[in-house]
């Protein structure tokens, strides 16, 4: 499985999942909006929870929401909920 960080428009999500490039794409503006009010270690944050969440989302289609949160918690003990707060501050 691949990262990249790139853009993804204009769209509102912190990162996608593409499943014939295999490869989690986490949305370069968000990371800049993390780093830029936060700092490198709240943007790598962000990257590697994103990671961990579509991840899920890829080895398990159909999970919901709560369940691949509930994985990319207990991967990196980021509360996803608590970055997404973040990035809107
Ligand atoms: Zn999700």
């Amino acid at each position: 499985m691949n990262v990249r960080i790139e853009s993804l428009g204009e769209a509102p999500l912190i990162a996608e999942y593409d499943a014939e490039r295999q490869t989690v794409r986490v949305n370069a503006r968000m990371v800049e909006r993390m780093r830029a009010h936060h700092g490198e270690a709240a943007a790598s944050d962000l990257i590697r929870t994103a990671v961990a969440h579509e991840r899920f989302h890829a080895e398990h289609p159909g999970c919901t929401e709560a369940e691949a949160h509930a994985f990319a918690f207990a991967q990196t003990q980021c509360d996803p909920h608590a970055l997404e707060l973040m990035l809107r501050s």
